[in-house]
């Protein structure tokens, strides 16, 4: 380090791949603007994140101006202890220990040259915030769903307009920018959820959202224009996305698997815009009969496609799938079945013509900024309202898939047609025009003088001023 210590910024998340990795893309950014970052998230997801990347517990790597540090806290449990089975019993014990473990880390940087000036979380740890005022230190939150999420949950939690409920549970819902069908809004939020915990742990965030002095969001001006306009009548928000997009020279990732190194050869050996990519994130577990479904709708339609069925997360007690007999080698000269994908790699091929997708907001930027377009197959949560987004507003979807909560499956005939639609004829050709607009667009706002460039710069001309106070 040089003369002048750098500004220290620390990033605390949660341990999913999908918080994981757009906090860690903001961290490298604001490395490679000379601050000095720790990203701190828990063992257990370091040991999948050091074993699977070149990242090492407490070592300092220089990225562009700055430098980047990794620290995992023990969350004090024993690998089968009962209190990992459930998000329920979990977070509250996350939350003991990882408050204790970050009052520690600013104490230990007081006296150093680098104390902790801003603290950084994303929503799954709403009581970070919490430990950051109480400390005196300013904080800020990174939103890493869409800003119309975002406003949904706002509009939730302030009781601004009428949500479904158990006696309405089929109305719309009217956001100053978006109409919203009561099986689009983000499904946590409805009473039918079969995940009310995770609407509850969001909600969180949403009380305490005074505490922050900026909300940054992972998309971009262009992107959700009306959504942020609206909601910047009330908080301090700042889109500085696609966090994916922007260069920061350095390949450190926070993956948690190493992806099968075959891959990107095999899509070379592909014909261009040919391979439909399959994934559906780091978490979301089909019924088996689903997977049949599908398996049968990619035979049938003869599309060549690049499939990730991963095995189940680790901490849920779900069975692995299996393939119907005779798949693998019947599509042996078409397709290829993996267990994790190196996406944005992927999503970048010219051999990769659409994306079926669960629609994470993390692979929904992912497509839309590689301008790739997608059929959409929503679990739960966001996904539902991503859906939405990229059919309806954005023009680059086919829908395919029903969320959890609809319980419907879907056939291997709707597979077959949608997989056609979304690759040959005059819908695919549409939806790939409308999905370059957005690379673009995309582009454009992360360039220098881009609408997410401008407000990154603001946003750490703020650090610095905070922390020269
Ligand atoms: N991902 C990946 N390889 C895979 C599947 C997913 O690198 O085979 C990455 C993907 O690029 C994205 C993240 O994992 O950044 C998943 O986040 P998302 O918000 O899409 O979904 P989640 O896993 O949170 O449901």
């Amino acid at each position: 380090m040089g003369s002048k210590a750098p500004i220290h910024v620390l990033l605390v998340s949660f341990p999913g791949q999908g918080h994981i990795n757009p906090l860690l893309r903001l961290g490298k950014c604001l490395a490679a603007k000379g601050l000095f970052v720790t990203f701190v998230t828990t063992e257990d997801a370091g040991k999948d994140m050091t074993a699977s990347n070149n990242i090492t517990h407490k070592s300092v790597t220089p990225v562009g101006d700055g430098f980047l540090k990794f620290e995992f806290f023990d969350e004090c449990l024993k690998p089968n202890d009962p209190i990992k089975k459930s998000p329920s019993t979990l977070t509250p014990h996350v939350e003991l220990v990882g408050k204790k473990f970050i009052s520690q880390m600013i104490k230990q940087h007081e006296a150093t040259n680098i104390p902790i000036s801003c603290i950084i979380n994303n929503p799954f740890y709403p009581w970070v915030v919490d430990v950051a005022s109480d400390h005196g230190i300013p904080s800020a939150l990174l939103w890493i769903q869409s800003t119309a999420v975002f406003s949904a949950y706002y509009h939730y939690f302030h009781k601004l307009i009428p949500f479904p409920s158990n006696t309405e549970p089929y109305i719309d819902v009217q956001l100053p920018s978006i109409l919203l069908k009561y099986n689009e809004i983000p499904d946590f939020l409805h009473p039918s959820s079969p995940f009310p915990f995770f609407g509850t742990l969001i909600l969180e965030q949403f009380k305490n959202l005074s505490k922050p002095f900026c909300v940054l969001v992972d998309t971009f001006d262009e992107l959700e224009h009306d959504s942020i306009k609206n909601l910047s009548k009330y908080i301090p928000i700042r889109s500085i996305g696609p966090l994916f997009k922007i260069d920061t020279k350095t390949n450190i990732s926070g993956n948690f698997f190493m992806p099968d190194d075959c891959i990107i050869g095999w899509l070379n050996s592909r014909p261009l815009a040919s391979v439909v990519y399959i994934s559906f994130g780091s978490i979301v577990h089909l019924p088996q009969k689903q997977v049949d479904e599908i398996a049968y709708g990619l035979v049938n339609s003869k599309v060549s496609f690049l499939w990730v069925l991963k095995p189940p997360h680790k901490h849920l007690e779900l069975q692995p799938h299996f393939l119907p007999n005779g798949f693998i080698e019947e599509t042996s000269n078409k397709g290829k079945v993996v267990q994790w994908s190196p996406q944005e790699q992927v999503l970048a091929h010219p051999s990769v013509a659409c994306f079926l997708t669960h629609c994470g907001w993390n692979s929904s930027t992912e497509a839309l900024t590689l301008g790739v377009p997608v059929l959409t197959f929503p679990a739960w949560g966001d996904q539902v309202t991503n859906t939405k987004f990229l059919v309806d507003v954005l023009g680059i979807g086919v829908r395919l898939g029903y969320s959890q909560a609809e319980n419907k499956m879907v056939t291997r005939d709707e597979v077959k047609k949608c997989l056609l639609e979304a690759t040959i004829g005059s819908k695919a050709e549409e939806l790939k025009r409308n999905a370059l607009r957005w690379k673009k667009a995309a582009e454009a706002a992360v360039a220098d003088g881009g609408s997410s460039e401008r407000n990154l710069n603001a946003f750490l001309e703020d650090i610095k001023k905070l922390a020269h106070n």
